[in-house]
Order: structure tokens, then C-alpha cells, then sequence
């Protein structure tokens, strides 16, 4: 049997460029992730296909997909349902392949609960570490500004608690390597690779 490939999910607050990380990662020639088309009841922008950016359904048509339990998981953002389709992820991790969803928080904290051996990344606006520099160098900004970002910085650090692993997205470049660095190193993991040796020794 394959080993299954792993669940890798993107997620952050909303505005921090998770679409154009997830777009940067999947332009690069070396990227080996599969990534789960969502579906999604928002209109299409221009330029966006169906089947290729998201598969568009009515609203009809997606509140069927959440009675058949055909999603993964599903949030409401903005007024529109999105949501990632079970079939697909589930088919494609068992052909050993590594499955790239990119989803708002609410998606995220479900599929950590149907899939705790997934691997959650979570992206950090650069803010936070600006917020520390502003801190430090008071007196540039009013107080109240500050207050306010850092109001704003609390919410995403407790966001946090749900992930394993924070990118800080200062440039997109260098959040797709990290990215990739934190998958391979996962798939390195002891407990990955040792029962693959352990069987070919016989030593279960
Ligand atoms: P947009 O409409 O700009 O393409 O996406 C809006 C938000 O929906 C983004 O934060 C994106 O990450 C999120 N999103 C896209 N697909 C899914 C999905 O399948 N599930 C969830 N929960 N969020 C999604």
C-alpha cells in the first residue's frame, strides 16, 4: 500500500495574501503539491475559470454538496459558501500525493478536527513583527494607533493556537520557501519514516 501523502493547509486572517502565496507556489516548476480546487457559490472575477480557480455552483447546488456530506469542510465569508470537497482529497492522499488547501480560519479549525495529522500553516501578516519595531521606537505614532494594532495583532496571535507552523508573509518569495521547507521537513519526520524501514526489516 502507498504511504499517504500529506494534508498541508493554508490559512490566515483575511487580506494577509494567502492567494497569491498559494499562486506563487503553484507557478513554480518544482512544486509537487496537488492542489484541491474549492467550490464556491461567489461570482466568478474576471479571468477565472471553472474548475481551474474554483468550481462555481449556485446556492442550491452547494447546500446539497453540505446534506451529502461532500465537503471536507465549508464556511460562509462574505456573503458566499466555500468550501473543499472530500472526494478529491481523500482520493489523492491515498495515491501518496501531498493535497494544498488554501482556506479562511473557520475551514481551517474544521479540517483540524477531521484530520489532526494534517499539517496547518498558518500566515502571518508582516504587521506583527512591525508592531514589535513600533513598540520598541515609540513616539513615531499616537497612542491611540498603536492600541488599535495591537488589538488587532492579539486576535491574529490567538488565531495562532490552532496551527503548527507560522510564515510570516513579508515577501512572497521567501513565504513559498519557507512553505516548502516546513513540507519537506515534515515528511522527514521520525515517526514517517521509521515504520517504512521497520517494515522492510521486519522489526514491527
Ligand atoms: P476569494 O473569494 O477572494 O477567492 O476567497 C475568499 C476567501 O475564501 C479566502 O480567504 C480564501 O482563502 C477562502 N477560501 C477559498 N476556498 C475556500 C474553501 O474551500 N474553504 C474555506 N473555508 N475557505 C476558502
Amino acid at each position: 500500500m502507498k504511504e499517504r501523502g500529506l494534508l498541508i493547509v493554508l490559512s490566515g486572517p483575511s487580506g494577509v495574501g494567502k492567494g497569491t502565496v498559494r499562486q506563487a507556489i503553484f507557478s513554480q516548476e518544482d512544486t509537487k503539491f496537488e492542489y484541491s480546487i474549492s467550490v464556491t457559490t461567489r461570482k466568478p472575477r474576471e479571468g477565472e475559470r471553472n474548475g481551474v480557480d474554483y468550481f462555481f455552483k449556485s446556492r442550491e447546488e452547494f447546500e446539497h454538496m453540505i446534506e451529502n456530506k461532500k465537503l471536507l469542510e465549508w464556511a460562509e465569508y462574505v456573503g458566499n459558501y466555500y468550501g473543499t470537497p472530500v472526494d478529491y482529497v481523500e482520493q489523492t492522499l491515498s495515491e501518496g500525493k501531498d493535497v494544498f488547501l488554501e482556506i479562511e480560519v473557520q475551514g481551517a479549525l474544521q479540517v483540524r478536527e477531521a484530520f489532526p495529522e494534517g499539517l496547518f500553516i498558518f500566515l502571518a501578516p508582516p504587521s506583527l513583527s512591525e508592531l514589535q519595531n513600533r513598540i520598541i521606537t515609540r513616539g513615531t505614532e499616537s497612542e491611540e494607533l498603536i492600541r488599535n494594532r495591537m488589538a488587532a495583532a492579539k486576535e491574529e496571535i490567538e488565531m495562532m493556537d490552532a496551527y503548527d507552523y507560522v510564515v510570516e508573509n513579508d515577501d512572497v518569495e521567501l513565504a513559498c520557501e519557507r512553505i516548502k521547507a516546513i513540507v519537506l521537513a515534515e515528511h522527514l519526520r521520525r515517526d514517517r519514516v521509521a515504520p517504512r524501514y521497520k517494515k522492510m526489516l521486519g522489526v514491527e
